[in-house]
């Protein structure tokens, strides 16, 4: 015999709470994830401060010892310390930079300003041979309430990666545009383009996790940071590659409503 219509009104019922049970089972383990990630992310900024002192110790212990007179073999050994000891402090820093928490410095500042300025920066520690690079900004941006410091820290990060990626040469272009919505704000984007290796579309999903690196000396924490730092001004940072062809990162600011922005700009003075 089939159910009757009062069984399968109950087993309907048993069902639903069955749902109400595994969906409350789901958020709760949801919830234990995000309080262990938080308490091992708390450990780990600990770990990290702690790593810093005695690594300070032994690279200058290295360093001492470098000027002494050692047997060739012994230098060689002392220039691996000094340098990995180095690398290993690059690494501690940029993970405290991601770990802490941080308060954004806004003042008012136009973002072909800091552009110029990161280029100017990049261009300073010496273009690699073949690199030609294209500028082209946009007239048509307001000043902006920015951390410029952070913000710097995010193009620098996205200009040396995409030197990085042409180690043959190659065209970066960067361009700064408003991007008109049709709902919400207006957004003021930079474009950063290389015509590098660029991303696999796998790498593509990796790109901003900490610590993801192709990189043999690579931290893998520019981009995590960077995102970071977009994030907290309310903006998104996108990557588009095709595998090969180079590889596009688009930086994406709000820009207020005019009477917002006018309201700012009148505190500020
Ligand atoms: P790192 O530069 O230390 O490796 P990042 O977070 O800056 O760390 O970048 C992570 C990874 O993303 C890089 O190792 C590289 O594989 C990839 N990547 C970032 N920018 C580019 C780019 N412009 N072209 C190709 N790959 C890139
Ligand atoms: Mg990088």
């Amino acid at each position: 015999d089939g159910f009757s219509a009062e069984e399968i009104q109950s087993l309907q019922t048993l069902a639903d709470v069955c749902a109400v049970v595994l969906s409350n089972i789901h958020d709760f383990q949801a919830m234990q994830e995000k309080n262990r990630l938080a308490a091992l992310g708390a450990m780990a900024a600990g770990l990290a401060h702690e790593i810093r002192n005695p690594l300070a110790g032994v690279q200058g212990a290295a360093q001492y010892l470098q000027n002494e007179d050692v047997s060739d073999d012994a230098q060689e050994m002392l220039d691996i310390i000094v340098d990995e000891a180095h690398r290993l402090n690059i690494v501690v820093s940029q993970f405290l930079d991601y770990a802490r928490p941080f308060e954004l410095n806004l003042t008012p500042d136009h973002i072909n300003a800091l552009v110029g300025k990161g280029l100017t920066l990049v261009k300073a520690q010496g273009l690699p041979q073949g690199i030609t690079v294209k500028e082209d900004l946009s007239g048509d941006l307001p000043s902006l309430f920015l951390d410029g410091a952070r913000l710097s820290q995010v193009l620098i990060n996205l200009l040396l990666n995409a030197l990085q990626a042409m180690p043959d040469g190659g065209t970066l272009s960067v361009q700064t545009r408003r991007r008109v919505a049709r709902h919400g704000n207006d957004m003021a984007e930079i474009v950063i383009a290389d015509t590098g290796v660029g991303i696999s579309r796998e790498n593509l999903e990796k790109l901003f996790i900490p610590f993801f690196t192709t990189k043999e000396q690579g931290t893998g924490l520019g981009l995590a940071i960077s995102q970071r730092i977009v994030q907290s001004h309310g903006g998104e940072i996108e990557a588009e590659s095709l595998h090969g062809r180079g590889a596009t990162f688009i930086v994406r600011l709000p820009i207020p409503e005019e009477d917002e922005q006018q309201e700012n700009l009148d505190e500020s003075i």
